[in-house]
């Protein structure tokens, strides 16, 4: 048991609250799962920091990067490039389909999605952008227009065009019309819905393979593939937001790759550089021409990172080295077959769902009513933290408490066993 308390408040007198409440666990180390306080207390990290550290905290290959970066350019005015940049762009290309050749390297996810939106906007000539109500997209103004609406309470509002379709969460049909398998009416009812507000200046639709933050919900193959025919017919360009989802952790290098689909924007963020601020947006070189046509321009301090770059290329060695994206489906299976385990102990568990390892936990009083319990979601986390396990909340409005299980994916089925064995110890002591 670890607490920093103090130093916690200390920190506070300079530090911006920026995401509520800190954390008692001041992180002086981290390797592999694990993230150690100044007293060695570890805690195993069932988070993947935000879900960037897929290869676990300070993999050898990045030390090894740290260890011989000598001379190399950190930065640069933004039209150098550097051989790193030059690599990392090869890379992705010949790791994606023909049609996604062209990629520009930015540091955040947000503004991967935000590049992606302007270039829609400019090459449709459109403004209205389709988001998955719940999402998360980032902090930048386009791309938190079509983000979860908790996010903008308070700045007044989202940009125009601006516009949601639910997310197919089964487990609470949003239109209380599926029982347990969806059969895509909300997407079509959402769509249509979309058409009546629509000005008829539609530019794209913005979606993760499992939205996340909005209730860990997988978006299935067949929902995908009429999500793209109705984004067809109507001139939307899809945007596939991959921050959580690009390197492995669903089963795959990059999850669209299960689908029959080519989006026309890919967006990779978080994963890309396993922990190092690096971003990717990718599309095609005819979206690329087209905009490059109308004055497109996107230049921050940061663009072409030679630095992070660097890590990108690591990023996918390793992920091939040790064969990660099968790992992940492997230990994914097993690790929710072990929750699913837990939920026939505990009726607090009302649902476990998601895909390879990026499961979600859903706490309900009772699995019967399904009603949210925020309060005991809460205090499981908090438990876990105290027992040793890092922990995730998404908590959308109105459904209450969701656990965000997302470990790296260098993680081993011992090191599953202990974060299991801890939420469940964790479960049994708040429901006593
Ligand atoms: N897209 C998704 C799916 C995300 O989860 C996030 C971050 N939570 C973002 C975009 C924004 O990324 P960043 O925080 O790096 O700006």
């Amino acid at each position: 048991q670890s607490s920093n308390l103090k130093e916690v408040e200390d920190a506070q007198k300079t530090l911006i609250r920026y995401c509520g409440e800190f954390s008692n666990f001041i992180a002086e180390k981290a390797f592999g799962s694990y993230i150690y306080d100044k007293e060695g207390h570890a805690i195993l990290d069932f988070t993947s920091g935000q879900m960037c550290s897929v290869f676990g905290h300070n993999h050898p290959k990045f030390i090894e990067i740290l260890e011989k970066s000598g001379d190399r350019a950190i930065h640069l005015l933004s039209s150098i490039l550097s051989p790193s940049v030059i690599n990392l762009s090869k890379r992705l290309a010949s790791e994606l389909p023909d049609s996604l050749s062209k990629c520009i390297f930015l540091n955040t996810g947000s503004e991967s999605n935000e590049v992606a939106i302007r270039m829609a906007k400019l090459v449709t000539g459109g403004f209205e952008v389709i988001g998955f109500s719940g999402s998360w997209h980032g902090m930048t103004a386009g791309a938190q227009s079509c983000t979860y609406s908790k996010t903008r309470k308070g700045y007044g509002p989202a940009i125009p065009g601006s516009l949601m379709i639910p997310a197919p969460y089964e487990y609470r049909c949003p239109i209380a019309h599926c029982k347990g398998s969806c059969d895509h009416t909300c997407l079509e009812v959402g769509m249509k819905m979309c058409d009546q507000q629509s000005t008829g200046a539609y530019a794209a639709l913005i979606a993760e393979p499992l939205l996340s933050a909005a209730g860990m919900i997988e978006l299935k193959p067949d929902y995908i593939k009429r999500l793209k025919a109705l984004c067809d017919e109507r001139g939307l360009l899809l945007i596939f937001d991959e921050a959580q989802t690009a390197l492995g952790r669903l089963g795959k290098t990059f999850a669209f790759q299960q689908y029959d689909i080519v989006p026309d924007f890919l967006t990779l963020s978080k994963t890309l550089g396993g922990g190092l601020p690096l971003a990717a947006m990718v599309t095609t070189k005819e979206i690329e021409e087209a905009c490059h046509k109308k004055g497109f321009i996107y230049v921050t301090s940061h663009v072409s990172d030679p630095f992070c770059a660097t890590f990108g290329l690591a990023a996918f060695e390793i992920l091939y080295e040790e064969k990660l994206a099968q790992k992940a489906l492997e230990l994914g299976k097993y690790l929710k077959e072990q929750l699913i385990k837990l939920q026939e102990e505990h009726e607090c568990i009302g649902d476990v769902r998601g895909k390879g390892l990026l499961l979600g936990v859903e706490i309900v009083k009772n699995r019967e009513t399904k009603i949210p319990d925020d309060t005991l979601g809460q205090n499981i986390c908090n438990r876990c933290l105290e027992l040793g396990l890092n922990m995730n909340i998404v908590r959308m409005k109105g459904y209450g408490s969701i656990f965000r299980i997302a470990p790296p994916l260098t993680i081993s089925k011992k090191e599953i066993d202990l974060g299991v064995t801890i939420l469940n110890q964790a479960i049994r002591d708040c429901i006593k």
